[in-house]
């Protein structure tokens, strides 16, 4: 990399991260030692009190928002560029049982071999000291300005499925308005190599449910009583063709298919056919994919059965005939599909198809969003993680088959790209015993955050 490509205040955001570091050890110590396990409730209203206070110590001004559930801090702080640079995190852990499973226990952070081990250090918080460490120096190395405008954004209810930050958003779109967002997570794989997704597929979970009699009935009339098994089965017929073709009229309308740099993404990724054939022990994959196709298909949606529940499936026989029929199903929408218009879909097409019978039940869903490989924020953290890391990054992953609650900034705040920067390592135990981070990892995701904050205002 050429000397010009480096971040002008380089040098001095690290020495600042780096003279500051004992400072930024006790503070994580200080917020992991605090419980928030959003199942429960155990002391999260504690937590909440703590992240604010540790953000408006940064000068940002902090109000703490109520929703149904667990409030969200959100703090904001003025730059000197008319840009805005959005932070998401969440102060939640997950619940730390079983806690005999723990080397020290859980909410009493203990250093040993270069890590801190504490139940939410990994995720989220030692991810929370490491912006903050950020800003630091940024402030510093700018004379005590900050060179773009800041939201945090901390939500306390990530672990139970963010059920309440999609409306939070929705209603907030004025003091959440920003050009760019960091999404929690991030950090390095198992080469110490940074990586990084462009986007996520989005989903829609429902429930379809049949009843074709009031009670279940004997077999021996199987000719004239009507299985609800039966019935499930073939509304399911109508959903899905034997190349994974999804025949519900319009429901491929806005699909976007991948773009010639997806592609070109795509052709930098490493095969991924062994380790599915060895890992699943697969061996025909859905439509005879192989190859390439294996990660091009990620940009084709899905209809995927979760379970079906009906009729008797204990020991032996039992001749019956099933007056219910449930099936989960999800269906994974690539950009630009929309979960509540495929909803629409859905119900349309299983009434002329002439299943009016068949109940929907709406479980849940999340849209799709991408950033493009040439989103100049998307190119600043490439650029940045190769600087900080001394290696190059993986290649760019056009777009993950998961779906992510990034979407509910993403798209309502106008189709912000979302980046990743961070502190994790394949062996954090996230969500497990012995949580925790190495404390190399939290200095080079500081350093890399502080580039970005460096560079945005520039973009
Ligand atoms: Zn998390």
């Amino acid at each position: 990399m050429s000397q010009q490509n480096l971040s002008p205040n380089a040098t001095a955001l690290d020495q600042y991260i780096n003279d500051n570091l004992d400072r930024y050890i006790d503070e994580t110590i200080r917020l992991c030692a605090q419980p928030s396990v959003s199942a429960t409730g155990y002391g999260v209203r504690e937590c909440t009190a703590i992240v604010a206070e540790m953000i408006a110590a940064r000068g940002f001004e902090v109000k703490t928002y109520e929703t149904p559930g667990q409030p969200v801090v959100v703090g904001h702080a003025k730059g000197t560029s008319e840009r805005t640079f959005l932070f998401y995190n969440h102060y939640d852990v997950q619940p730390p049982e079983p806690l005999e499973l723990w080397t020290t226990p859980p909410f009493e952070p203990t250093i040993r071999d270069g890590k801190i081990f504490a139940r939410g250090v990994a995720d989220d918080k030692g991810e929370i000291i490491a912006r903050l460490a950020a800003i630091d120096a940024v402030r510093a190395a700018h004379g005590g300005d900050l060179p773009c405008n800041m939201v945090f954004v901390v939500e306390g209810e990530e672990e139970v499925s963010s059920p309440n930050i999609a409306q939070f958003v929705q209603d907030h779109l004025d003091i959440l308005a920003a050009d760019g967002a960091l999404w929690e997570g991030g950090g390095v794989d198992h080469e110490d190599r940074p990586g990084s997704v462009l986007g996520f597929r989005g989903i829609i979970a429902v429930e379809l449910s049949v009843e074709t009699m009031s009670r279940d009935a004997h077999s021996g009339s199987a000719h004239i009583l009507p299985s609800a098994a039966w019935r499930i089965v073939r509304a399911l017929t109508h959903l899905k063709d034997e190349n994974e073709r999804i025949l519900i009229p319009g429901f491929y309308d806005r699909v976007i298919p991948p773009s010639a740099a997806d592609l070109a993404l795509i052709d930098a990724q490493a095969d991924y056919e062994p380790f599915l054939r060895k890992n699943y022990g697969v061996k025909n994959f859905v439509a005879n994919r192989h190859g390439k196709e294996l990660h091009t298909s990620v940009f084709e949606p899905t209809c995927n059965i979760q379970g079906i529940e009906t009729g008797y499936q204990g020991p032996g026989t039992k001749t019956v005939i099933p007056a219910k029929a449930t099936v989960k199903l999800d269906f994974r929408l690539v950009p630009d599909q929309r979960p509540e218009e495929i909803l629409e879909l859905l119900r349309r097409h299983l009434d002329k198809q002439g299943f009016e019978d068949v109940q929907i039940k709406f479980h849940g869903s999340m849209a799709p969003f991408k950033a493009t490989e040439d989103d100049p924020l998307v190119r600043l953290t490439q650029r940045t993680a190769a600087e900080v890391y001394g290696v190059e990054p993986r290649p760019l992953v056009p777009l993950g088959g998961g779906s992510s609650p990034a979407y509910a900034f993403s798209g309502p705040l106008g189709g912000i790209p979302v980046v990743h920067a961070g502190i994790g390592y394949p062996n954090a135990n996230g969500h497990a015993p012995d949580e925790n981070m190495r404390i190399k990892d939290f200095v080079n995701g500081a350093r890399h955050i502080a580039r970005l904050l460096d560079g945005f205002a520039d973009l």
